[in-house]
């Protein structure tokens, strides 16, 4: 993808603050952090979102967000940490090159990650579960 700034990071051709490197990814310090230490894990290869992720890739992501979370934990000493990947722009996605947010957690820090909780009535409970089962 030759316009995707995160293809230019991940790859090295735009230099950023990187934490961890290997042949399939990279991860960078947010320039923009929720909170001290907020990093993005960047497949090398491109991928816009979760849905077009291959199996494979997704599958070390989730591995490398393991060790990361364990590394920032040990080097920053924070109280917990959020794993939060955006898909879509009215889910708050910004850079369409698929992205996971690391994001150390500190006691009574602002950086706001939450969601107003509705209600799971019998109806819709009902017809979620009915259009998932199609799906499988
Ligand atoms: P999204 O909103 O797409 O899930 O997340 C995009 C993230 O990338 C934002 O948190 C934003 O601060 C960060 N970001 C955008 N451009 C750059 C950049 O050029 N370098 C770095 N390090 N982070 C960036
Ligand atoms: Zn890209």
């Amino acid at each position: 993808m030759d316009n995707c700034i995160f293809c230019k990071i991940a790859n090295g051709e735009i230099p950023s603050a990187t934490l961890y490197e290997d042949e399939e990814f990279r991860v960078i310090l947010d320039l923009g952090p929720a909170s001290k230490g907020h990093s993005l894990i960047l497949p090398k290869a491109h991928a816009a979102n979760l849905y077009e992720l291959d199996d494979e890739t997704a599958g070390k992501a989730m591995i490398l967000a393991k060790k990361m979370a364990g590394r920032l934990q040990k080097a920053l000493g924070c109280d917990g940490l959020n794993v939060v990947q955006n898909n879509g722009e009215c889910a708050g996605q910004t850079v369409f090159h698929f992205h996971m947010h690391l994001i150390p957690r500190y006691i009574n820090d602002d950086a706001g990650l939450t969601w107003k909780p509705g209600t799971l009535t019998e109806e819709v409970k009902e017809e979620i579960l009915a259009r998932m089962k199609e799906q499988q």
